[in-house]
């Protein structure tokens, strides 16, 4: 009968040879989920034997590893800023980077004041969800072309009880009525798909094989959506009302003149841990 140990061991090695980064982590990730317990747990079990139904659904959970799934869609779920998300095959699985988005958006409104904000291609939910639970007097509104993802936004609203000042919706931007049916927004802010179609292909196994492809890259030079959104921004948002934008590494400067183009001012930016500029933003006259 195999242990804890035993099969993390037979699990990394196995890992590590199909080329899967940091194989060890992955293997004792998948264990935990297994076993229901944290990550460190393993370490206080390691000669505990695993029961057959484990060892078969572990089998299945590092097979799939195996072939560049993504972790997160194995276990089904992600922590964003804290939080506990639901993700699948139909949403972008919420990156640490995107955290900096919500920092800077807390950073700069004032949470005493009631505000309109909206989440363009919200996906899992993540960034609606997470600024009204750190902005509680706002209400926010998230959309997204995908009705897949939508529906699993708003199973993380409800699994993160915000109801109350979330909702989530269908809608394309690229609808040349999209002005005519939102407006009054103080806030728009989006993570659009900003990968290249010529850069998409070198992208790496777990996201290509995997993710949605209509949320990680626009089909054109990547600044497909940035265009689109300054543009309708620029009519929906108040006087004064702000939009923020998550950036491709490299991309933040042409952003920054398409915004402009579209009369925003004050456009800042802020950096990754990388030093990257990743989040731009700026405020309509
Ligand atoms: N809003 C989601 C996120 O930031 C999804 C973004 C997307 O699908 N491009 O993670």
């Amino acid at each position: 009968m195999l242990t804890v140990l035993e099969s993390i061991t037979l699990s990394t090695d196995f890992l590590e040879k199909k080329g899967i980064e940091s194989p060890r982590m992955n293997a004792e990730l998948l264990l935990a989920e297994i076993l229901n317990c944290k990550r460190l747990d393993l370490y206080l079990a390691f000669d505990r034997p695993l029961v057959d139904k484990e060892i078969v659904k572990y089998r299945e959970f590092i097979s799939r590893r195996g072939k560049f799934e993504p972790l997160q869609y194995i276990l089904g779920k992600v922590e964003f800023y804290g939080l506990e998300f639901k993700v699948n095959r139909s949403v972008l699985i919420p990156r640490q980077e995107t955290e900096i988005l919500i920092d800077t958006i807390k950073e700069g409104v004032n949470n005493s004041h009631p505000l309109k904000i909206l989440d363009i291609g919200c996906g899992s939910g993540n960034i609606s969800i997470t600024l009204a639970k750190n902005l509680t007097n706002s209400t926010v509104l998230g959309i997204d072309i995908s009705k897949e993802a939508i529906e699993t936004a708003l199973i993380n609203m409800k699994n993160n009880d915000c109801e109350k000042n979330v909702e989530f919706n269908i809608a394309d931007i690229m609808d040349v009525n999209f002005a005519n049916s939102y407006s009054g927004f103080d806030i728009i802010v989006s993570n659009p798909p900003y990968v290249s179609e010529s850069e998409y292909q070198n992208l790496q196994k777990e996201i290509i094989n995997y993710e949605p492809p209509t949320a990680v890259t626009d089909g054109n030079d990547g600044y497909k959506f940035y265009r689109r959104i300054s543009e309708v921004s620029a009519e929906i948002l108040n006087p004064n009302g702000k939009l923020y934008f998550e950036a491709g590494a490299g991309q933040a400067e042409k952003i920054k003149t398409i915004m402009t183009d579209n009369g925003f001012t004050n456009i800042r930016f802020a950096k990754d841990y990388l030093g990257i500029d990743r989040v731009i933003h700026g405020e309509k006259l």
